[in-house]
């Protein structure tokens, strides 16, 4: 892969990384142990009555599973950025070798090849 590809790559992988960082900030707060970790925010607003209270805690159930699901994307997006720090990116985790150019400009983030993702979803 050329430098010039990987620094595309290396852009949009930091592009999404803020823009998840701010859909999580709307909601959570950043957790600093351990680092990366995310938490939505409880609602706990004294003297507020009892329906508020109860709406927000619907909402706090309702932000969890998106919390869960936006932390790992940030996550996977973070190990790709120190991938490419260490010079190791667009290694397949399984078997080594190279992930296709192709492959990782539509999902930057991806950790496997193709044949090896195949391989690991059932
Ligand atoms: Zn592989």
């Amino acid at each position: 892969m050329n430098k010039q590809t990987l620094a595309q790559i290396h852009k949009s992988l930091a592009e999404r990384k803020s823009q998840l960082e701010r859909e999580l900030s709307s909601f959570a707060t950043k957790d600093s142990k351990p680092e990366g970790d995310w938490d939505t925010k409880y609602p706990s607003i004294p003297g507020a009555n009892l329906e508020d209270s109860a709406g927000e805690v619907e909402e706090y159930s309702t932000n969890l599973p998106i919390e869960y699901s936006l932390e790992t994307q940030l996550k996977q997006i973070n190990k790709a950025i120190q991938k490419i720090q260490d010079e190791s990116y667009g290694t397949c985790e399984d078997c080594k070798q190279g992930i296709s150019q192709e492959r990782l400009l539509a999902n930057p983030e991806a950790e496997y090849c193709q044949e090896c993702a195949a391989k690991h979803s059932f």
